[in-house]
C-alpha cells in the first residue's frame, strides 16, 4: 500500500492509492452535499502572507521554510482562503460560502511516527466556512459536524466525538472526531452506556462524596524522617493512601497557592486552569518551595499556611487526614477539612480514572488511547481581519467575515480502518470500503481450464462493475496465494480450483468469517452482486 521514503514521508502505491481515492470520493460527496465548493490551493506559499497572521511564529519549527526564498510549505490553508475571500467576497450577498479542498499539507512534525498517522507530508481535507455573523457560523459548523458523521460512518469507522479543551480559545467552538486505538496519542474518557466522551484533560466523572470517619481526631505533629511520597507516608504510618492529602504549590500570575489532592491523584492542570479562569499557572520550582512554605516538597501541607488553598472535590468533607507540616521531616495527622481549613475552595481538578462513574448516567467509564481523525473549529475573525477579508452589509457597513475551519486526515482514516479491522492473518476490509471487492484466485494457473475460466470470470466481473483483483501468478503455490489473500484482506475471495471446476463450480470465501460456499459458475456474478448489494 505504501512505502516510506524518509521519516514521515510515504509513497502511496497503486493498492494504497485506490483507498485514498475511495476515501476522497466519500469526502467529496458529503462536502458537496452541504454546499461545499472544491478548490485546489498552492502548497508553496509566500511567507509574507503567513507573517500577516503571526503564524510563522505560531507554527515555529513545524513550518517548512524553502531555502533562499521567502516561501513556506503550507501546513493548512486559512491564510490563502482569507486572501481569496478578501478579493472575491464583496457583499453580504456573496455569503455564506463553504470552500474545501483535498490537498497535501506539510508539517515538520518533531516525532513522525505510527506510519501515516503522523506524517510530515499528508493529505488533508480542509474546508473553510465564510459567514456574515456568528449565527451563520453556528449553522456552517453544524453542517460540518453532520457531514463528518456521515463521512466516518460511510468509511465504516467506529468513532466518537469530544469537545476539545476550551483552553485559551474559550467557548465550545471546537470538536474532535476520535477513533479508539492503542496507536493513538490522545487519551480520552468514554462511557459505553450513554456515549459521553471527552478528552481526559477536561473529562468529568460523577464524584462520590468523601466518607467521613465518625470521630474527628485532633491535630498532631508526627516525625516522619525521609518520608517524601504519598506511598512512603502511607507505608510509614500504616494507613491507606486515601487518608493522605498530597500538597503541591502552584503560582497563579505571581501569587503562590496550595493545591491539595486525594492520595496519589495527579493535578489536572488544564482543569485547574479552567477553574481559575484567566491568567498564567505554573508549578512552583523546587528552589521556591521553602521560601513560600518553609519546607521542601514532601513536607508541605495546609495547616499553618497563609496560602489560598485549592482542593480537589474528592477531599470535600474529609477528616482524619495526614499532610505535610510545612517543616521538613514532619507531617500533621487528624486534619479535618471542614474544621481546620478556612481559606479553601473546592474544584474538580483530578484526572478521571478507569472505572470512575459517568457524570450523566453513572456507568463505569473507560480511559482509552485515541487517534484524532477530524477537527472542526469556530475561528471567528482572526484571519479575515489580518488579511482584510471584509464584506458590506445591507446598509453599506463593512464587517470582517466570520470564518470556520474544518480538517480531516485522509491517510488517518485508512490507518484507523485497518486498526479497527484486522486479525492475526491480516486486514479485513469492510465490503463497503475496500481497495477491491473481489479477489479472484486461480489455484493452478498452469491448468488451461482454470486459466480460461478465471479469465472469463475476470472479464465478466469487470463488465458488471465488480472491482476485482486477479491473482494469476503461475509460480507460487495455492497456499501462498491464500495467505496473501488473507493478508491484503479483500472481502470476497473467489477460488477457482480443479476439483470444483469439474462440477462446474467455484468457491467463495468470506475474508471476515472464513466461511466458504460453492457456487455454480453461471450464478457467480449474480451471487457476488447480491453479496455486495450491487444492482
Ligand atoms: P494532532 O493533534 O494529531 O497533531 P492537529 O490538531 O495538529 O492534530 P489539525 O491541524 O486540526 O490537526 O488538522 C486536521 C486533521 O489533519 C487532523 O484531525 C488529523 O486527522 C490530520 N493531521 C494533522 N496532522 C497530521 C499529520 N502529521 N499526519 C497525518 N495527519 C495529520
Ligand atoms: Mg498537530
Amino acid at each position: 500500500m505504501i512505502r516510506p521514503l524518509a521519516a514521515g514521508i510515504y509513497s502511496f502505491l497503486p493498492f494504497g492509492y485506490r483507498m485514498i481515492k475511495k476515501v476522497c470520493e466519500i469526502i467529496r460527496r458529503e462536502m458537496d452535499a452541504i454546499g461545499g465548493q472544491e478548490f485546489h490551493l498552492p502548497a508553496l506559499n509566500p511567507k509574507e502572507i503567513w507573517e500577516k497572521t503571526g503564524r510563522v511564529e505560531a507554527f515555529g519549527d513545524i513550518l517548512f521554510h524553502v531555502k533562499n526564498r521567502d516561501y513556506v510549505l503550507a501546513p493548512t490553508h486559512e491564510e490563502i482562503i482569507a486572501e481569496i475571500a478578501a478579493n472575491h467576497v464583496k457583499s453580504y450577498r456573496d455569503l455564506p460560502q463553504i470552500w474545501y479542498q483535498i490537498q497535501t499539507k506539510f508539517r515538520n512534525e518533531p516525532r513522525p511516527r505510527s506510519g501515516v498517522i503522523r506524517g510530515r507530508q499528508f493529505l488533508m481535507k480542509d474546508s473553510y466556512s465564510l459567514d456574515r455573523d456568528w449565527e451563520g457560523l453556528d449553522k456552517s459548523y453544524e453542517l460540518h459536524a453532520e457531514a463528518y458523521r456521515k463521512i466516518f460512518s460511510a468509511c465504516k469507522l467506529k468513532f466518537f466525538e469530544v469537545g476539545a479543551s476550551s483552553g485559551a480559545m474559550g467557548g465550545t467552538g471546537s470538536q474532535e472526531f476520535m477513533v479508539e486505538s492503542e496507536a493513538g496519542e490522545d487519551t480520552c474518557v468514554i462511557c459505553d452506556n450513554c456515549g459521553y466522551a471527552a478528552n481526559v484533560e477536561i473529562a468529568k466523572a460523577n464524584s462520590t462524596p468523601y466518607k467521613r470517619d465518625d470521630n474527628s481526631e485532633s491535630l498532631k505533629e508526627i516525625h516522619t524522617p525521609n518520608v517524601k511520597t504519598i506511598d512512603e507516608l502511607a507505608e510509614f504510618l500504616k494507613i491507606p493512601t486515601t487518608k493522605c492529602a498530597k500538597s503541591r504549590v502552584y503560582i497563579h500570575n505571581d501569587t503562590p497557592f496550595l493545591v491539595l489532592m486525594l492520595g496519589n491523584d495527579e493535578v489536572n492542570e488544564e482543569k485547574l486552569r479552567i477553574a481559575l479562569g484567566a491568567g498564567k499557572i505554573r508549578p512552583a520550582h523546587p528552589e521556591e518551595l521553602s521560601e513560600i512554605t518553609g519546607a521542601d516538597a514532601g513536607s508541605i501541607g495546609p495547616i499553618e499556611t497563609n496560602l489560598q488553598i485549592i482542593a480537589d472535590i474528592k477531599l470535600k468533607g474529609a477528616n482524619n487526614m495526614v499532610s505535610g507540616a510545612n517543616k521538613n521531616d514532619y507531617h500533621i495527622s487528624g486534619i479535618d477539612f471542614d474544621r481546620d481549613l478556612s481559606n479553601i475552595k473546592y474544584y474538580d481538578i483530578h484526572y478521571v480514572q478507569e472505572g470512575d462513574l459517568c457524570v450523566n448516567c453513572k456507568s463505569p467509564l473507560r480511559v482509552v488511547k485515541a487517534i484524532e481523525l477530524g477537527h472542526i473549529f469556530k475561528l471567528g475573525t482572526k484571519y479575515s481581519e489580518a488579511l482584510g477579508a471584509k464584506f458590506l452589509d445591507e446598509k453599506g457597513e463593512e464587517h470582517p467575515i466570520v470564518m470556520g475551519s474544518y480538517g480531516i486526515g485522509v491517510e488517518r482514516i485508512i490507518a484507523c480502518l485497518i486498526e479497527q479491522n484486522h486479525d492475526e492473518k491480516g486486514i479485513i476490509w469492510p465490503k463497503e470500503i475496500a481497495p477491491f471487492q473481489v479477489h479472484l484466485i486461480g489455484v493452478n494457473m498452469k491448468n488451461d481450464e482454470i486459466r480460461s475460466t478465471c479469465e472469463k470470470l475476470y472479464f465478466e466481473m469487470n463488465e458488471s462493475d465488480i472491482e476485482v483483483l486477479y491473482d494469476d501468478r503461475e509460480d507460487v503455490s495455492a497456499g501462498y496465494k491464500f495467505n496473501d489473500a488473507d493478508l491484503i484482506g479483500i472481502p470476497l475471495q473467489v477460488i477457482v480450483g480443479e476439483k470444483n471446476l469439474a462440477k462446474n463450480k467455484v468457491e467463495i470465501k468470506y475474508r471476515a468469517t472464513g466461511n466458504k460456499k460453492l457456487v455454480e459458475i453461471g450464478l457467480l456474478i449474480r451471487t457476488l452482486q447480491d453479496e455486495l448489494f450491487l444492482p
